[in-house]
């Protein structure tokens, strides 16, 4: 690597494979060069990209506020086994990959002045000591995920057996307790692989210069004071915690908002549509596909529903399917006769829907997530109610924090891995964040926690601030780079 130091600080990210990955660590970027006056580079994985992985590359390229370097795939297939959990395949890229990042950053024309990865990024942080470069993790999540993190290697000593056969939730020091229901994926089976790359990553997060969430100081205010409370989990990560969120995929351009989807849209009246998507991969079993279609039409709301085929599993699982599932015709996952009986009311999208152009527009009035936090937070942003259908990864905590600590979300009764959601349930969350008495509670909620977000991430918001506090390390840190160059 040349000893160059460029013009202005020069910043490079790593992102962990999967849409839900790349788009945080993209707008981090794009924010810290566009608010923050930083050069970005961004390496990203070369993966088996989706469509959308591609679109989502290509116009950030065409944006050119940030250099978006791909890094050659790397070939896990000797390291994991083909049926390994998706936590474990990503981890396993992720170290896999780090010759590369090594080869990437020496070829570098200006010497970065830090190294910013994600949670799966976090074994990387070895490639900035090599550099001596300070490195900054970025949990595009909440606070009550990374207080979890941080504690794991102490439940681990103290927790017997396995976490979801426990009797009690797993208390936290200064946090929302966890149910054992709750809990994370890799904590579900301690045996398995991706529990001991959880704990592994548990270790080496604090080891890091600062961590950046995806939240805003006001939003969880009692775990971000127990992650900065050297009596309480400050103890365990003794570096600084920076709320620098909401980051979400801006808008496209009006004139790109055109075609069948949203003339539909414009037709409907305000806050009358349910948008139903599971994010980059969540799939239903088919019998829940059933009972979701059941149960949006008993509702009688007009609705989006984006449409993946269903996983070949039977009754209660769901899990997360890379790429669009089984290629099938859209008619035979549904009950006899619901195409023609919702012409007038639904509309079905195969795949992958402009989410974050629909969850934006005024007619949109509540959204049946998955509660990935991309999503969460694109709804939250745009005011809309939650119907709160965690399936994987975090989502379950996602779910909890919606529903029990914001207000602005409902939940099934049952989790989706243990069973079925049934059609009359689904019509009456529906209702419940619609039409029911309840409804204006939940969307006045909404409302006011998207006034605030909006709000953090102007000059002089928390937000805002936080991640002006982190440039400014950085900045420091090049001037002593330049000093030294010199
Ligand atoms: N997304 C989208 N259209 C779709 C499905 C997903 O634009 O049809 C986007 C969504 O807006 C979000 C991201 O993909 O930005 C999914 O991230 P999230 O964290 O919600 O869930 P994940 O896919 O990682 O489980």
């Amino acid at each position: 690597m040349e000893n160059k130091t460029g013009s202005k600080p020069h910043v490079v990210l790593l992102a962990s494979i999967g849409m839900g990955h790349l788009i945080p660590i993209l707008e981090l970027g794009k924010r810290l060069s566009t608010h923050h006056n930083l050069d970005v580079t961004i390496f990203v994985v070369a993966s088996q990209s989706s469509a959308a992985e591609s679109q989502t590359l290509q116009s950030a390229m065409t944006e050119k506020l940030c250099e978006i370097v791909e890094l050659p795939p790397v070939n896990i297939s000797g390291l994991v086994s083909h049926d390994a959990a998706i936590f474990t395949q990503i981890c396993a890229i992720m170290r896999a990959i780090k010759p590369a990042l090594r080869s990437a950053i020496s070829g570098l024309s200006f010497r970065p002045a830090a190294l910013i990865v994600d949670l799966f990024g976090s074994e990387a942080m070895m490639v900035a000591d090599e550099f001596e470069m300070p490195k900054y993790v970025y949990i595009p999540s909440n606070a009550w995920l990374l207080a979890l993190t941080i504690y794991i290697p102490t439940l681990d000593k103290v927790v017997q057996g396995e976490y979801v056969d426990q009797k009690e939730p797993l208390k936290i020091p200064g946090c929302k307790a966890i149910r054992p229901e709750d809990v994370v994926d890799p904590m579900v089976d301690r045996t398995n692989q991706h529990y001991l790359d959880y704990v592994r990553m548990s270790m080496d997060i604090p080891k890091c210069d600062g961590i950046l969430l995806n939240i805003w100081e006001d939003l969880e205010p009692k775990t971000l004071e127990a992650l900065r409370d050297e009596e309480l989990l400050g103890q365990l990560c003794k570096v600084p915690v920076y709320p620098v969120g909401p980051l979400t995929r801006p808008l496209k351009p009006l004139d790109s908002r055109s075609g069948e989807l949203f003339l539909w849209l414009d037709k409907q009246p305000s806050g009358s549509v349910i948008y139903v998507s599971f994010g980059s991969g969540g799939t239903l079993s088919l019998e829940q596909m059933v009972e979701l279609a059941w149960g949006l039409e008993l509702s009688q709301q007009r609705f989006i529903w984006v449409v993946r085929a269903p996983s070949r599993k039977t009754g209660n699982e769901s899990y997360f399917t890379a790429g669009s599932g089984e290629a099938n015709s859209m008619a035979s996952y549904f009950p006899e006769g619901f195409l023609d009986r919702i012409r007038e009311v639904g509309l079905l999208i195969e795949d992958w829907a402009p989410q974050v152009e629909i969850l934006s527009h005024p007619s949109v009035g509540g959204f049946i997530s998955h509660c990935g936090w991309n999503s969460t937070l694109e709804a939250i942003t745009n005011g809309v109610p939650i119907i709160a259908w965690p399936l994987y990864a975090e989502q379950r905590m996602n779910a909890v924090l919606l529903t029990e600590e914001l207000g602005v979300a409902v939940r099934p009764n049952i989790l989706a891995s243990e069973g079925v959601v049934g059609r009359k349930e689904i019509e009456m969350m529906i209702r419940t964040i619609t039409v029911d008495k309840e409804a204006t509670y939940i969307r006045n909620r909404v409302k006011k926690l998207k006034n605030i977000a909006t709000k953090t991430l102007s000059e002089g918001g928390s937000s805002y601030n936080a991640l002006s506090i982190v440039a400014k390390k950085l900045e420091l840190r090049w001037k002593t780079m330049e000093v030294n160059a010199s």
